[in-house]
């Protein structure tokens, strides 16, 4: 984006990890699958780079920041000195705080490495459990049992999807993992990984009982990454650092974007929220990179997301959170439906099952204040969004 808006001077780009930049959605998808090849998630060709005149500096950690200096410290006590600093650093999976949560046989997914691990591990493994039913859990809960592996997943809340989704979307998504095959015990608290020979046999749960397992995978949400910012005196906010809406964080000349970035959002109704979604992760860094190039705008991006689990695409527009009515469009068992959320009678978001058309109408409405046609809002054959709708 920087090169893009004609920003001409020096560009690094820092990774912890060895890898070029590459698109993470896939991990708990189609390359756990072993249906995409690496390269083709890479987001260019490493020449690219070049061409574009930025410098890749991979396997490198940054682990202090001195604004003052203007100067960035690696793990290897390395120095990289800056005129600006984007931080986009994301977040780094939660582990198990339970005795057994750090032994081999035991996996996250958030890298390249940590599938590679898992892919080599299949072959011998029948009883996996998966601790966690967001979005990592149940996208790789959907692959798995699709390769014949037996699933458990627990899940802490009474709910799958608790974090992201509203009552009716868990509960269709439970049936489908459910009709599967998948085994789901909600309300679960793990005790224990049981051990075997350095490796995992089973979770003990509480109330003593033991679920079989030899290879445990753990998707239980995020910790945010910004540990040198805050030790350099940026304001915290919801365990990520805060930014303005020009991406800003309170350092001077340092900027962050993405999953670590606590911002006031128009459509959590100006409340600091932290979005976890590779569209902000886009869009914020879109924003920060203007602000550098001397092209400043603000942020104001509607958030969507996506899920893939079987054959079901889940799109989701807005934010639901607040809403004051849900209306059903479609019938869930036809497998293609939408849930569209409501307050004070305007869209404020959707959740969209097979349902496309839907979800590109309905992101536009959510963009535009939200006013349609309420009388036939529930009905599938109707559009969500006509451009004749009365101005609200
Ligand atoms: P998540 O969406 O936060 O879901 C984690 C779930 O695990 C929550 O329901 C959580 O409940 C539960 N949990 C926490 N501790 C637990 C425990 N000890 N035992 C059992 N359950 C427990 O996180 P995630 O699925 O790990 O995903 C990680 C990140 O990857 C997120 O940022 C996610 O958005 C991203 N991701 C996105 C996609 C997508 O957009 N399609 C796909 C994959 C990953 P509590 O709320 O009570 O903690």
């Amino acid at each position: 984006m920087l090169r893009k808006l004609g920003y001409a001077g020096a560009v690094a780009l820092v990774g912890a990890e060895a890898d070029p930049p590459y698109e993470r959605p896939p991990l708990s998808k189609a390359y756990l699958a072993g249906e995409e090849p690496f390269e083709r998630m890479m987001m260019r060709p490493k020449e690219a780079w070049t061409e574009l005149n930025i410098e890749l500096l991979s396997g490198r950690k940054i682990v202090a920041v001195d604004p003052a200096m203007h100067e960035a410290r690696c793990e290897s006590g390395e120095r990289i000195t800056y005129g600006k600093m984007i931080w986009a650093a994301g977040g780094a999976p939660r582990r198990l705080p339970t005795k057994g949560g750090d032994l081999a046989g035991v996996h996250v997914i958030r890298t390249r490495a940590d599938v590679e691990a898992i892919r080599a591990e299949l072959e011998r493994a029948r009883d996996i459990v998966i601790i966690g039913g967001g979005y990592i859990g149940l996208e790789a809960a959907s692959v798995l049992v699709g390769m014949g592996a037996r699933v458990v997943v627990l899940e802490a809340q009474e709910r799958l999807l608790a974090r992201v989704a509203g009552p009716a979307l868990s509960a269709f998504y439970e049936k489908e993992h459910l009709g599967h095959g998948v085994d789901i015990r909600l309300g679960a608290k793990i005790e224990a990984i049981i051990e075997k020979g350095g490796r995992p046999s089973g979770v003990r749960l509480a109330g003593g009982t033991d679920v079989p397992a030899d290879l445990v995978i753990v998707g239980i949400g995020i910790a945010p990454e910004v540990e040198p910012l805050i030790a350099a005196g940026a304001e915290e906010a919801l365990g990520g650092v805060k930014v303005d809406e020009f991406c800003r964080t309170s350092l001077p000349d340092i900027y962050a974007a993405g999953d670590c970035a606590a911002h006031a959002n128009r459509y959590a109704g100006g409340a600091v929220i932290r979005l976890e979604s590779v569209q902000n992760a886009h869009d914020q860094a879109a924003v920060a990179a203007a602000s550098i190039a001397g092209a400043a705008k603000p942020y104001d991006a509607v958030p969507w997301f996506w899920s893939d689990q079987y054959d079901l695409k889940l799109q989701t527009a807005g934010l639901s959170n607040g809403h004051d009515k849900a209306v059903l469009r479609g019938d869930p068992d036809s497998r293609s439906f939408s849930i569209v959320y409501l307050r004070d009678d305007r869209v404020i978001a959707l959740d969209c099952v097979n349902a496309t058309r839907d979800y590109a109408q309905g992101r536009r409405l959510v963009a535009t204040g939200g006013v349609c046609d309420l009388e036939t809002i529930g009905d599938p054959g109707s559009p969500l969004f006509k451009p004749t709708v009365r101005k609200g």
